[in-house]
């Protein structure tokens, strides 16, 4: 595991309309933030703030709707709220009045359900104090202290970032190592990274970039060739590298030339151990050669730019597939974390992306409904590798 600078803990603040949330958030801030949606009452997104929490660092905090608003405006953003819970680490429930209903319950249950820590918070306590008998009432039905909080008392504050540093998994802060484990301090790695035209002009892709940081960050050495100079390079490098990684595009070619001694394996497939369903994604992929004649086929991608992985959801994946497989197949591809065209169960199987944008939580929780219906989910460097007949090399070194 490592503690990657960009691993943001995300907060959700929940509650009723007019319970304090907003000030809330201000006060966690440290200073007064107003955070208010662009269009107000219009748009259905939970509003997200960045902002540096004492005790817990840089942190993302996510107000969200009224779990009591209404219409189908509200019934729209109570939903979306709810779905944040696929994202977040910790949720904050904020109650006032004592007032601990039906909807407090649900919002819990949910909580508990989505495996989301949480706190509760009995705010505008200079107002109306917590009784004892609704902190014992929510004690003994979920295991969890109230907080009895007022903002203007500058004791509760502390007590109240206290309490959210030590709710805060550790899971939050740190993410498994992308490459690391996988060589020694001092070994060499060879990353095999195609330079064309969907290679955006004057920088690596991400997943490049990842890959780069996680070897330096375990002491490694980093070697970068294309892939028509890999023969050559690796002829010549010295030290010999322990383990190439290339763009899944050129597996089929690459796989051919690197020897045997080099463990071989691809960004996409990294990415897919560090913060994909890797589990699923292994009992999954044998699963490419029971595809049958019309069956549907779902694509993944988790990011909306289109610029480095379009042509392979889109195009590759589904040529290469329709070829390996000999079968009419038909092929629905989503960007970003929206809807699916389709019902789940409508699907033979899903192809997610590596997304690198994501956090592991984001994309276990995109590909669950799949697991869930029992559909077979596998990745697209995994695909890949499957259909050039590279798969056991490219994740032997797992060992899982
Ligand atoms: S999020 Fe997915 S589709 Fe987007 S660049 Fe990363 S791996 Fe490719």
């Amino acid at each position: 595991m490592s503690r990657g600078k960009d691993s943001k803990p995300h907060i959700g603040i929940f509650g009723r309309r007019n319970n304090g949330k907003s000030s809330l958030i201000n006060l966690l801030a440290g200073k007064e933030t107003a955070i208010v949606s662009p269009l107000a009452g219009t748009t259905t997104d939970p509003v997200k703030k960045s902002m540096e929490i004492p005790g817990i660092g840089p942190a993302v905090l996510i107000d969200t709707a009224g779990i009591d608003d209404s219409g189908e405006l509200g019934m729209k953003r109570i939903s979306k709220s709810l779905d944040t819970l696929k994202i977040i680490d910790l949720a904050v429930l904020v109650i006032v009045d004592n007032n601990f209903g039906h909807e407090e319950e649900k919002l819990v249950n949910s909580f508990i359900s989505h495996d989301v820590p949480f706190l509760i918070i009995h705010n505008k306590s200079d107002l109306v104090p917590l009784e004892l008998k609704t902190s014992n009432s929510i004690k003994n039905s979920y295991q969890c202290e109230v907080i009895e909080f007022s903002a203007v008392n500058a004791l509760d504050n502390n007590q109240l970032l206290t309490a959210l540093a030590a709710a805060m998994p550790e899971s939050a802060y740190t993410s498994n190592a992308m490459v690391g484990g996988l060589f020694k301090p001092g070994d060499a790695v060879l990353l095999i990274t195609p330079i064309d035209n969907e290679a955006p002009h004057g920088r690596m892709i991400l997943p490049q970039v990842q890959a780069i940081r996680d070897i330096l960050d375990y002491d490694g050495i980093v070697m970068i060739c294309k892939e028509n100079d890999v023969e050559d390079f690796i002829s010549k490098a010295n030290p010999r590298p322990v383990l190439a990684i290339t763009d899944s595009q050129v597996f089929g070619k690459i796989g051919s030339l690197v020897p045997n001694d080099i463990s071989l394996t691809s960004f996409s497939i990294l990415l897919a151990r560090q913060r994909g369903d890797f589990a699923n994604y292994l009992k999954g992929t044998p699963y490419l050669d029971k595809l049958m004649d019309g069956d549907r086929v779902l694509i993944l991608e988790s990011c909306t730019h289109h610029v480095t992985c379009d042509d392979i959801g889109r195009h590759k994946i589904p040529h290469w597939l329709k070829n390996y497989t000999k079968k009419e197949l038909q092929f629905d591809v989503v960007s970003g974390l929206g809807n699916l065209p389709r019902d789940i169960n409508d699907y033979a199987i899903l192809i997610q992306c590596g997304g690198c944008v994501l956090t592991r939580k984001q994309v276990v929780n995109r590909v669950k409904p799949a697991v869930d219906a029992g559909i077979p989910v596998t990745n697209y460097g995994m695909t890949i590798a499957w259909i050039h007949g590279i798969y056991d090399r490219a994740v032997g070194m797992f060992q899982l």
